[in-house]
């Protein structure tokens, strides 16, 4: 293929809403559907590559409307330049659009997309890794202890080898809740709690303590994004490991949570990070500093959830995963791309991440075409 034929002709943006089974919720909000935005890069000679993700106003501050703006505003500098350079073209982004990680996710997935395309190679082997065998947890949103166990107890017999169970409003509801889903489920499985910020020090030192020989496997973000100092004061008196999830966006903040020794894992989400490429720095800093990471997600399609499954394969020192984002949703418009088997999840060895929308639903998105 000609390097030269591989200039961006055109971006297209749309408004992908995907509507869930039941309500999701967390300590920080409840949704009933995932409002994403898709991006479509194409290439002067006919390929293209596609990307997806959530727009969180609770956590990256973006709304579908606001992403689909700020892409209509500033997506134009992507155009009549090399879709090989995704460094580039990310950094030609971040000069002109600070923050809006979910908009800028969306258009690395379709670069890496892309990426894969243009050398004829699955994305895992574009970002120089093998396949592995990869499994997600399910999570268990936020509701009473009775109906969190039910919960917990059908995901199990589904065949989930860990829950996540999502915790934060409330630290005696929580015990409890955590008490009756061991009640439900036994203590075998691990389970990955997450609190989403819910909780004061005292909360969050109240809760670990009383839940530490429960076989809880990590907490994900117990305290509001902005107290590292506390994070850190945590970490040293409960035994229960603490991940660092919203207080991680870029690699600056994955160094200022290594050199402060403020966590022992990070979760890596490309709707934080800004897609994969940063993604690979908070990995890189994570792996010097002897921190292991996950792959989380928002509430996603399997076409993000698989670009972020390819990163996974690809690198060993992100060693859990949380990519369950699409379990909810009514309907599955996702063509190839990642299988899953209860948690158990298969890579595609098609070229790029090897996912693609069903036409039908692209065409019945809000779009704009960005040239
Ligand atoms: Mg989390």
């Amino acid at each position: 293929m000609k390097r030269g034929s591989n200039q961006i002709k055109k971006v297209v943006i749309y408004r992908a809403n995907f509507e869930l089974e039941e309500p999701f919720r967390t300590s920080l909000a409840e949704i009933s559907a995932a409002n994403n935005i898709v991006i479509r890069i194409h290439l002067e000679n006919g390929l293209y590559g596609t990307g997806e993700a959530r727009p969180n106003p609770v956590v990256t501050g973006e709304t579908q409307s606001s992403a689909f703006a700020a892409g209509k505003d500033k997506l134009h500098m992507l155009t009549g330049k090399s879709a090989y350079d995704i460094e580039g073209r990310m950094n030609d982004l971040d000069k002109v659009l600070t923050k809006n990680s979910a908009l800028k996710s969306a258009v690395d997935i379709a670069l890496y997309d892309l990426l894969g395309k243009i050398s004829d190679m699955p994305l895992y082997q574009v970002l120089g890794g093998e396949k592995r065998p990869i499994w997600t947890d399910n999570t268990v949103s936020l509701y009473s202890a009775e109906e969190m166990a039910q919960k917990a107890l059908i995901y199990m017999e589904q065949g989930f080898r860990a829950l996540k169970v999502k915790l934060g409003d409330s630290p005696e509801r929580d015990i409890e809740r955590i008490k009756e889903i061991r009640r439900a489920i036994g203590h075998e499985i691990p389970i990955r709690i997450d609190a989403n910020q819910g909780w004061s020090f005292k909360d969050a030192l109240k809760v670990l303590k009383t839940i530490e020989g429960m076989n809880i496997e990590y907490c994900e973000q117990p305290l509001v994004h902005w107290d590292l100092e506390n994070m850190r004061e945590l970490r040293y008196r409960v035994a229960i490991p603490i991940m660092a999830d919203e207080t991680l966006f870029s690699p600056q903040d994955a160094f200022r949570l290594a050199t402060m020794k403020c966590c022992d894992y990070f979760n890596i989400k490309l709707t934080q990070s800004g897609g994969i490429h940063k993604a690979l720095m908070i990995n890189a800093i994570g792996q010097g500093a002897g921190i292991p990471c996950m792959a989380g997600c928002m509430t996603e399609s399997r076409l993000a959830l698989g670009a972020t499954a390819h990163l996974v394969s690809a690198r060993p020192n992100i060693r859990f995963c949380d990519l369950d984002g699409h379990i909810s949703m009514k309907t599955d418009p996702v063509i190839g791309g990642v299988k899953y088997a209860g948690g158990d999840m298969e890579l595609p060895d098609a070229p790029g991440h090897g996912a693609d929308f069903e036409p039908d639903f692209l065409e019945s998105c809000e779009f704009a075409i960005i040239e």
